[in-house]
């Protein structure tokens, strides 16, 4: 298959880099033995020699050591990742058990990549400078166990711009990247930003992608007939998701885009877009990429800009009207329930619009004069489907 040659890795990177997040599972959350082996298999056979995964991602260091035992530790890229972001790991012994962990359960005793899992997660930053993990992922590098050390990165361009500035050991940074946001800047707050982008390249690091379809939200935009009309104007053949992978993959400077795959279909969609058929964006393709973002973003039914002065005032309800109010219209821009769900779900952990007192502060705080109340409600009525329910699962 077309491989860029990186030289951080000294040899070919697949454009397609395999997220090992959702290996395939049964209903009890066991892993499908044999539906992964048949995966990694036909991701060696064609090339597919990069695997993404994580001490966080239950188990499926596991699943890969199994899968991968029969072939040569050199024929592949290993990646894994430690996260500081939740508390779990308090200490560096912590930190060295739970690499010590990774490599057991991969089989292994080097990992080609490790990275600080998630930096930028609320509170992560501080953790990670107060336990100074930074001198630990040095340690590992000078050692041998890990032979390239970075970060994946959730936080705004700005916070990145710093920890770059002060850690020049970090050689890899992994960013969400996707057209919709680069053109709307509609991620600055979670990374994925074109500036987060920029900032990599000003800083000469290697750069992998992740989320390139925006959690899948991309694959269904093409329900806009006028997004519609222009994908089948620039190639009928081309899915929408397809044109996500290739802007990702077509950015100077990205290693491998990931994508967390579940079935083998997924994997033989995606390898005859990024495999050996890869074609970089032409201009044109660019530029119908960038009228397709305009386009959504057009969509949003609320014009919320993200203020926060209904918040800063101090709902008494502690509703997180922003976020409620951008589920909303991600709702009605990709029309994608599911994928706005796992947004929608996490906003409302510890209030709900049903909480809602009508007291009507957040109203008249709105520079926007949006009929806040109302607008929660209809966002609940649309996304809360109760509690406790699977957030992978259809529905
Ligand atoms: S009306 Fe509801 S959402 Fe608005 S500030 Fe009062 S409690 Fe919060
Ligand atoms: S004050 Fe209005 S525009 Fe600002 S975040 Fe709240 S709802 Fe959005």
């Amino acid at each position: 298959m077309e491989s860029a040659i990186n030289s951080l890795f000294g040899r070919p990177v697949p454009k397609l880099g395999f997220g090992c997040m959702r290996l395939p599972e049964n209903q009890n959350g066991d892993y499908i033995m044999d539906e992964c082996q048949a995966m990694f298999d036909y991701a060696m056979a064609h090339g597919i020699n990069y695997f993404d995964s994580a001490w966080h991602y239950i188990d499926s260091q596991l699943v890969i050591g199994q899968c991968l035992a029969k072939y040569p530790r050199e024929s592949y890229i290993l990646v894994g990742k430690l996260c500081f972001y939740d508390g779990t790991l308090e200490s560096i012994d912590a930190a060295h058990a739970a690499f010590e962990k990774e490599l057991h359960d991969a089989r292994t005793d080097t990992m080609d990549l490790e990275l600080i899992h998630a930096l930028g997660n609320p509170g992560s930053l501080e953790r990670v400078d107060k336990l100074n993990v930074w001198d630990f992922m040095k340690q590992l590098k000078a050692s041998g166990r890990a032979k390239h050390i970075g970060i994946s990165f959730h936080s705004y361009p700005e916070n990145l711009e710093k920890v770059l500035a002060a850690h020049p050991e970090i050689e890899v940074v992994q960013i969400q990247a996707n057209y919709y946001d680069h053109h709307t800047n509609g991620a600055a707050a979670i990374g994925g930003s074109y500036q987060t982008y920029e900032i990599c390249r000003k800083y000469n690091k290697s750069v992998i992608i992740m989320e390139p379809i925006k959690g899948g939200t991309l694959a269904t935009v093409a329900q806009h007939p006028e997004v519609k009309q222009i994908f089948d104007a620039a190639d009928a053949t081309q899915s929408p998701a397809a044109w996500a992978l290739r802007y990702a993959a077509s950015l100077e400077g990205v290693v491998t885009v990931l994508s967390g795959m579940s079935t083998l279909e997924q994997m033989q969609e995606n390898v005859k877009i990024l495999g050996e058929d890869f074609k970089p964006l032409s201009e044109a393709e660019q530029k119908m990429l960038q009228k397709a973002a305009q386009i959504v973003e057009s969509k949003k039914p609320v014009g919320c800009t993200g203020c926060h002065y209904c918040t800063d005032k101090g709902c008494p309800a502690d509703i997180r009207i922003p976020e409620v109010l951008s589920c909303l219209n991600m709702l009605n821009q990709f029309h994608n329930p599911r994928m706005t769900r796992m947004k929608y779900y996490p906003a409302i952990k510890k209030s709900s619009p049903r909480d809602c007192l009508h007291c009507g502060s957040c109203e008249r705080s709105c520079p926007q004069k949006l009929p806040i109340m109302r607008l929660i409600q209809e966002a609940d009525e649309k996304l809360y489907i109760g509690e406790n329910i699977d957030l992978w699962a259809n529905h």
